[in-house]
């Protein structure tokens, strides 16, 4: 046994009640680099098969985590890759960005029993990369094509799993998406230190070589309105994600270096693909030597708060209003984002945006949680007199997304949207208003999870093809 194995054997057997999951994690990804193999067999070897499978009842995909653990403690990897990707379209993705602290690893059984949960999300990344090393991932191409065509319009994780599925099915699948690249917020939004882009650009080019056709830079309402795609397919899928960002309507938003979280994000992506990016390197949208704040408590604060730290930030302060407890973002990234040097100001918002030209300071004010408001939610409440002000050279704004007006957008005023701007659908047939037109993912559902989108993608693939083959039928 090597010594790496030796050390991991060793703490495994000294610590196994104190150790938690992210422990095991950066053991498994950071630490056996190289023996992946030997961590994955020991972390599927403590499933202790339950019987009663609260991981996968708690994983969006219902993924039978159970079975392929079981068969990677056998060392019977290419079948355990074969289950773990019967229902999932992008494992390694979901692998490694998945919350599975508040999914399927949450809720282990062994992690119930205080004993640290199996890491699954791990196992699940190190089985298809091993697939894929192995040539085991077989190019999604079908065995005869059926002559109907699909428009998916956007690229993303929804886009991605409904096309694999319905090229599997004979179907001629074309994407369209308004960026260069496909993948959606897998490549322009989650930061590459979460998921590397090359894992996203193996899967696109699987699609691309099964057949499905990418139109980049191709954005309906400006390139085509939606009547002009529905003429040319049998179907249609929108699944364009949520981008309108939430605003904050406080003095001083205007100002030079207020940024929106995803503008942040985006250039940093963009930088670390390689491209050209003018805003990242004349220092407009480089957080380096600034002093930094984020506002917002959500996940995507997380990545930008974590981006900044990366990029060389002088401080980086994350304002959120509420208490650490009532925090939406996975208390996971604020334990690795508070470990890499990030302070959190809790129970602070901010009250004005202070400079001449360029923003120098964040005016904020001290909150208290007050009554619970009708969802059950203590509203925070201002503190009088408690306002103070804090250097600030770039202002970041993560106060979540909205989605865009699609109706105008795509010239279709007669698609059904909710109040909240989300595109209606029968959630049985997952049918929008009008005839063959389908939508999946974040625009349908609200901002949400690369797994729940995957799993939407799929769902909205079925229905698709139960509805043109029931078509089909009648006009046969
Ligand atoms: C910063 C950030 C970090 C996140 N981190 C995580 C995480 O760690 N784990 C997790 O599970 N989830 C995370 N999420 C959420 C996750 O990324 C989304 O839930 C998921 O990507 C939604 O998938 P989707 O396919 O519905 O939409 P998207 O991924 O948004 O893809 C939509 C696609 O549609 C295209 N499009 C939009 N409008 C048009 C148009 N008019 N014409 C053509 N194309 C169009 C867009 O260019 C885009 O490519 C994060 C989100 C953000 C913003
Ligand atoms: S898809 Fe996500 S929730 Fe499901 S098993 Fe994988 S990591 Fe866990």
């Amino acid at each position: 046994m090597t010594e790496k194995m030796l050390t991991f054997v060793h703490l495994e057997q000294k610590y196994p009640h104190k150790r938690d999951a992210d422990e095991r994690r950066r053991d498994f990804d950071e630490i056996y680099q190289g023996f992946e193999t030997d961590a994955a067999a020991s972390q599927s070897s403590r499933c202790s098969q339950c019987g009663v499978p609260f991981c996968q009842a708690h994983c969006p995909l219902y993924n039978n985590i159970p079975d392929w653990l079981r068969l990677t403690t056998e060392g019977r990897l290419e079948e355990a890759y074969q289950i773990s990707a019967a229902t999932n379209n992008m494992p390694e993705v979901t692998g490694r960005i998945c919350p599975q602290d508040r999914l399927c690893e949450g809720n282990c059984v062994i992690e119930q029993s205080t004993h640290g949960a199996v890491t699954i999300g791990s196992v699940e990344k190190y089985l298809t990369d091993n697939a894929f090393a192995n040539g085991w991932v077989k190019v999604p191409a079908p065995t005869s094509e059926n002559g109907m065509s699909i428009g998916i319009i956007g690229g993303g994780p929804a886009g991605m799993a409904a096309a694999e599925q319905l090229r599997l099915k004979g179907y001629a699948v074309h994407i369209y998406d308004r960026y260069d690249r496909i993948g959606g917020l897998l490549v322009y939004g989650i930061p590459g230190f979460k998921l590397e882009k090359h894992i996203v650009e193996r899967r696109v080019k699987l699609l691309e070589d099964a057949g499905v056709v990418m139109h980049t830079e191709f954005e309906v309402g400006r390139d085509a309105t939606l009547a002009q795609l529905r003429a040319k397919h049998d179907s249609i899928l929108i699944a364009t994600g949520v981008y309108k960002s939430r605003d904050l309507m406080v003095p001083g938003v205007g100002l030079k270096n207020v940024y929106p979280a995803l503008d942040y994000l985006t250039v940093s992506n963009r930088h670390g693909l390689g491209d050209a990016v003018p805003a990242y390197e004349d220092g407009t949208l480089n957080a380096q030597g600034k002093n930094v704040v984020v506002i917002g408590g959500g996940d995507t604060a997380m990545d930008c708060v974590r981006t900044a730290v990366r990029q060389g930030a002088k401080s980086v302060k994350c304002l959120y209003r509420r208490d650490r407890a009532n925090m939406p973002g996975s208390q996971r990234e604020v334990a690795n984002a508070e470990e890499e040097g990030v302070e959190f100001v809790w129970l602070t918002n901010p009250e004005a945006f202070v400079g001449d030209d360029a923003v120098t300071g964040v005016r904020a004010v001290k909150m208290r949680l007050g009554a619970p408001d009708a969802g059950g939610r203590q509203t925070p409440e201002i503190i009088p007199d408690s306002s103070y002000t804090m250097d600030a050279d770039m202002v970041i704004l993560a106060l979540g997304f909205e989605p865009e007006d699609l109706p105008a957008l795509f010239e279709a005023p007669e698609l059904g949207v909710s109040r909240w701007g989300t595109v209606k659908i029968d959630f049985r047939s997952m049918m929008t208003n009008l005839d063959g037109v389908f939508a999946a993912g974040d625009i349908a559902r609200g901002a949400s999870l690369v797994v729940w989108a995957i799993r939407d993608g799929r769902d909205a693939a079925d229905r698709m093809d139960e509805y043109l083959l029931a078509r089909k039928d009648v006009a046969a």
